[in-house]
């Protein structure tokens, strides 16, 4: 190409990237599968080594939303489990064909009362608890709803709304007040109005039961949806938020009847605010996404991964790659964190967007542990927190990078 063609060309490139995107008519798409073991005998995850699965209470899930613009696909998957790291993730989405691996963003709800998917609950202390059996189920079940709900886009509009947690859902055991009570919600319609599925965004750790059961549940989650659903908001995808440090559902007993009570409770609350909601019917949709790695600071956790117990091995240079998401779509703005932010974490995010309706996910893509906030990093009240976490000093080096992220989506 001649020299003067090559700059032409190049000055249209740097014109087509600055040029904000054009909205586009939304499609949405819906799909789920269970992961509810087939086989009874799993190692719980939550509460100390060698608790043993007895049975089944409810089902556990993977639903998965897809939005499309005509040019870029956004897939938002939920999985009822305790997490998944990132090689488990990116296993899942490379097996999609036709969806790049940035479109998808795979959160766990972070479940106490299913099968261990980390390896820190086996028979011992130094022995992983993950079944590989269940975690091939569950890499071919989140593929398989993935490629249904791409498969599944259908003219849609959106509906987002925003509603208070109600009193005696979620407190923090650490510092009583220091939560975000919001409860982010998108819901997806077809063009006539019957709901696609419902997208529902709250931060608590789901272990009303603590170690009062051994059956296998999705906790307060379970009741949430289920009283959505009643309520005719189609299915319903739970995504967490900044639940670490420590954000847990406030109960008198730790019963099935107080899971019952803090979903409904939570539940009636989001149905209520749908009916408030704000509908586009067309809005591009913007992501970026960064890659990046961070120093492994954790001695105990790169001994569980030297021995096993947990499969993630650092890199050889001894850091851990991770990843980070931010996206918009129309008077919507998320972003992702790869573990457990601590409630300061999730609101400095929510902080840096503009948006009317704003969502954190926690535990997306990846499990790093509890991320904290500055003046938790040496504080003795957040010993438990400093402990499990891959590096308690990440959160500025997460920041940094989702910051960017969320520029780069204005
Ligand atoms: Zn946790």
């Amino acid at each position: 190409m001649p020299l003067k063609a090559l700059a032409l060309a190049s000055l249209l490139l740097t014109l087509c990237m600055a040029l904000p995107a054009i909205a586009g008519p939304l499609r949405a798409g819906y799909a789920r599968a269970t992961i509810t073991p087939e086989q009874p005998g799993q190692f719980i995850a939550g509460y100390g080594a060698n608790r043993i699965a007895e049975g089944v209470h409810d089902d556990l899930w993977v639903r998965a939303i897809a939005l499309d613009d005509g040019e870029t696909t956004l897939v938002i998957v939920a999985c009822d489990l305790i997490g998944l790291f990132l090689p488990d993730t990116d296993e899942i989405a490379g097996r999609v064909t036709g969806v790049p691996r940035e479109s998808i963003i795979i959160t766990c709800t972070h479940v106490h009362s299913g099968p261990d998917t980390l390896g820190l609950w086996g028979p011992a202390p130094t022995v992983s608890g993950v079944d590989p059996a269940y975690m091939s189920m569950v890499k071919e079940r989140a593929a398989g709803a993935i490629a249904e709900a791409v498969s599944a886009l259908t003219p849609c509009r959106l509906r987002f709304a925003r509603a208070v947690a109600p009193e005696r859902t979620g407190h923090n055991s650490r510092e009583r007040d220091l939560i975000d009570p919001e409860i982010s919600i998108m819901q997806a319609v077809t063009l006539d109005g019957v709901p696609i599925c419902t997208l529902v965004n709250y931060a608590c750790h789901p272990e009303v039961l603590t170690t009062q059961s051994k059956l296998i549940t999705s906790d307060f989650v379970h009741s949430l949806r289920e009283q959505m659903e009643t309520a005719g908001t189609g299915d319903v995808l739970f995504v967490n938020g900044a639940l670490g440090g420590m954000v847990t559902p406030e109960v008198s007993e730790n019963s099935f009847a107080e899971t019952e009570r803090v979903g409904r409770a939570l539940g009636r609350a989001a149905a209520a605010a749908i009916e408030h909601a704000v509908e586009v019917a067309e809005a591009d949709i913007r992501l970026a996404r960064a890659r990046f790695s961070l120093p492994m600071a954790n001695p105990l956790l790169a001994l569980a991964a030297q021995l096993g117990v947990i499969k993630r091995a650092p890199n050889a240079d001894g850091t851990i790659t991770t990843t980070v998401t931010a996206g918009r779509i129309g008077p919507a703005q998320f972003a992702t964190m790869p573990g457990e932010p601590l409630p300061k974490v999730g609101l400095a995010v929510k902080g840096l967007m503009d948006a009317q309706f704003r969502f954190f996910f926690g535990l997306a893509d990846d499990e790093l542990g509890y991320l904290l906030h500055a003046e938790a990093v040496d504080n003795e009240r957040y010993a438990y927190e400093q402990r499990m976490s891959i590096n308690p000093n990440a959160v500025p080096l997460l920041m940094e990078r989702l910051e960017a992220a969320i520029d780069a989506t204005r």
